[in-house]
């Protein structure tokens, strides 16, 4: 059995200590593929440089997250445009980039959205897609501009009709610790619901801590744990299904991601 974790913070200063013991437990769980995203200019410069260790290959997106928006300054995406343009061979995807409607700004987010979108379809790349009670927002700017390349919808909440949505728009649903929380029921629902080939594993470690861990730092070893709920989810439960289901998790995440 093997994992991919598409989304994980690997290279953020959380884990500036002890990130060969992080990484060394991670390998011991069975991960052997992270997606690590760019958030702004300066950490997506750095991350090219992250090479392969400890029995784990990284793969990189790069982009400006909504989230770090006060950080971002005037020309940061075209200089992240020119940045991916000259390591396109180094990256899987563009992002993670999108639209979160607690920052506010949605304006500028939107538009700084669509670059993204341009900038991944002209790489032929998918995108890394951040949302928070942002999906019409999101389905807006696809409607603007349809990402040629699809991607992964970062830590999907949402309905059975929003799921559907990306799926069609060519996407692939993250799975992470939300499903590991009651309160998340609906999600919990979809997820259930959806078939496995639209849905791909995911921790956003040092982010998103899983039910029983809140206010603790999140590691991608902790993706064991939630396939586990996706096991239960799915009504899995001999070693033999849970076997198939990590290959068919871990062929959708180097399927969407091209590689
Ligand atoms: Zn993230």
């Amino acid at each position: 059995m093997a994992f991919f974790d598409t989304h994980c913070h690997i290279d953020f200063d959380e884990f500036e200590d002890d990130r060969s013991k992080v990484l060394a437990d991670a390998t011991a769980c069975n991960v052997s593929h992270m997606l690590v995203p760019g958030v702004t200019l300066a950490q997506s410069a750095k991350l090219l440089s992250l090479e392969n260790t400890q029995g784990i290959t990284f793969y990189k997106a790069l982009g400006l997250h909504p989230y770090f928006l006060s950080e971002h300054q005037q020309g940061d995406f075209e200089r992240l445009a020119t940045l991916a343009k000259s390591h396109r061979d180094s990256l899987v995807a563009i992002g993670e980039c999108g639209i979160d409607r607690s920052i506010g700004k949605l304006d500028y987010q939107q538009q700084l959205f669509l670059q993204h979108i341009e900038l991944a379809n002209q790489l032929s790349l998918p995108l890394v897609v951040h949302h928070r009670k942002s999906h019409d927002l999101i389905a807006e700017a696809f409607k603007a501009l349809k990402p040629k390349c699809g991607g992964i919808i970062h830590a999907f909440s949402g309905s059975a009709q929003v799921a559907n949505y990306y799926v069609e728009q060519g996407f692939k649903l993250g799975v992470g610790g939300t499903i590991t929380y009651a309160r998340a029921q609906k999600t919990r629902d979809v997820i259930a619901s959806m078939p496995i080939e639209n849905l791909v594993l995911e921790t956003d470690a040092p982010s998103m801590p899983l039910y029983g861990f809140q206010g603790e730092r999140n590691t991608p070893s902790q993706i064991t744990r939630v396939f586990d709920e996706l096991c239960e989810l799915k009504g899995i439960e001999t070693q033999s299904a849970r076997i198939m289901l990590a290959e068919q998790l871990y062929s959708s995440s180097c399927s969407v991601l091209r590689i």
